[in-house]
């Protein structure tokens, strides 16, 4: 139905527009995927190849033949370099020089001086083979690497797969031909034609699966890049709102906690403010050094944080100061709650804690209700003022409204 040639035009138009786009890719996204450079001269070379074979200018010596065919088997070797440059596997590339080598000898030996074309064929058959034996190894090997190139190394897998016994049936063929010594003057049958348009359809198979993949490969960087981000801006969102000391929430935090606290009271949720300070820890900080002043400061925030309910929020307030914010409480179970935070600081093992027996540690606290038509700052001054009543009493205990 179609000529040689006109299959030949639609491989050389098809390769063409894949090395276009190839070179395109390799041009802004070398960086992202490798092998890219390799496949883009692989198809420059196949498309290079079939040209000089095309436009055979010594018919009777066959150069165009041996040159073409060497330079789309070159083209061959460096689609393999790809794949294993994307797939960062390490091969020996000396040995695929030598192969190279070993393959232009046996071309111009085969195509020069055997009249009989089989011998021709079975020798491409041969170095298709081996090479197609690889890519298939290679594939196989990388199959789980990521699931993002799964798909696309199993579309190439199968595509190799049809070629890899396609040309084994063919090797056995001319085998078979050779052996009971048919003589192939020339390559030009209807067997060749549907060679050349199987290649074509398997070749373009292949290149739009490596377009797939090099596109999954750019997703995959994406994707990574999104999550780096992400894990990037939860840890600045922990920096922004943690004190660095303790790991509680810091001020800034603390106060927009508070600031919806004070909204949900003016709807008639219940809100207590609790305002704790340690006693005497400048005295504490001179004594067993700031080091020490800190690891207070850290066993205090644990307690703390133990001790409060689901519900209730504490956060460092300043200094040696933390602030509670306690949601649905009543005033009786708050004094109950301020209670037990005093006890649990009481009984805590100190002198263990923080490796000095001489120094004991005690707090203060003022508590007080959020009402519905107060303002954050009128709240906040009553837990300071019942704070500061706490200090005057004597310290180590607790004032409520
Ligand atoms: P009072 O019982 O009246 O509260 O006495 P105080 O000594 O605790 O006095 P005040 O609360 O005013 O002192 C706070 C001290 O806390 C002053 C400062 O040196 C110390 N401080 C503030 N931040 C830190 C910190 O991050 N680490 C340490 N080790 N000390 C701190
Ligand atoms: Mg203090």
């Amino acid at each position: 139905m179609y000529d040689q040639s006109t299959i030949a035009f639609f491989g050389l138009v098809f390769h063409g527009l894949f090395a276009i786009v190839y070179f395109t890719l390799w041009l802004s996204n070398r960086e992202h995927v490798a092998g890219l450079g390799y496949w883009t001269i692989n198809l420059l070379l196949h498309v290079i190849g079939r040209i000089v074979v095309l436009t055979n200018i010594s018919q009777t010596t066959q150069i165009g033949a041996v040159v073409g065919n060497l330079t789309t088997g070159i083209g061959a070797v460096l689609f393999y370099f790809g794949l294993a440059a994307f797939t960062k596997t390490s091969i020996r590339k000396s040995f695929y020089y030598s192969f190279v080598v070993v393959l232009g000898i046996a071309s111009i030996w085969s195509t020069c001086f055997l009249e009989n074309l089989y011998i021709r064929s079975i020798v491409a058959d041969i170095a298709i083979l081996f090479l197609t034996f690889r890519y298939l190894t290679l594939l196989w090997k990388n199959r789980n690497a990521s699931h993002w190139y799964r798909r696309p190394f199993m579309v190439l897998f199968l595509v190799y797969c049809v070629l890899a016994f396609t040309f084994i049936m063919r090797t056995v063929f001319d085998a078979s031909a050779l052996y009971n010594g048919e003589l192939l003057p020339a390559f030009d049958s209807p067997q060749l034609r549907i060679s050349q348009l199987f290649a074509l359809i398997v070749l373009s198979i292949v290149n739009f699966s490596i377009l797939v993949l090099s596109n999954n490969a750019l997703l995959k960087d994406l994707a990574n890049d999104s999550l780096e981000k992400d894990k990037m801006m939860d840890k600045l969102k922990i920096l922004a709102e943690r004190d660095g000391l303790t790991g509680l929430l810091n001020r800034n935090a603390v106060e927009q906690y508070l600031d919806n606290a004070v909204e949900q009271a003016k709807s008639g949720c219940r809100c207590m403010v609790t305002l704790v300070d340690i006693d005497n820890f400048k005295q504490i900080n001179d004594t067993c050094g700031h080091e020490c002043g800190d690891l207070v400061l850290v066993h205090l925030a644990n307690i703390f944080s133990t001790s409060i309910r689901e519900s209730d929020m504490v956060g460092r307030w300043g200094g040696d100061e933390f602030l509670f914010i306690h949601k649905e409480i009543t005033p009786e179970q708050a004094a109950d709650l301020v209670h037990r935070l005093h006890e649990a600081v009481d009984s805590f093992d100190w002198a263990n804690a923080i490796h000095n027996g001489d120094t004991s540690v005690s707090i203060s606290s003022g508590f007080t209700t959020c009402s519905p038509t107060e303002s954050k700052r009128d709240v906040l001054r009553r837990a300071d003022l019942n704070l500061y009543l706490a200090k005057e009493n004597g310290r180590g205990q607790a004032v409520g409204p």
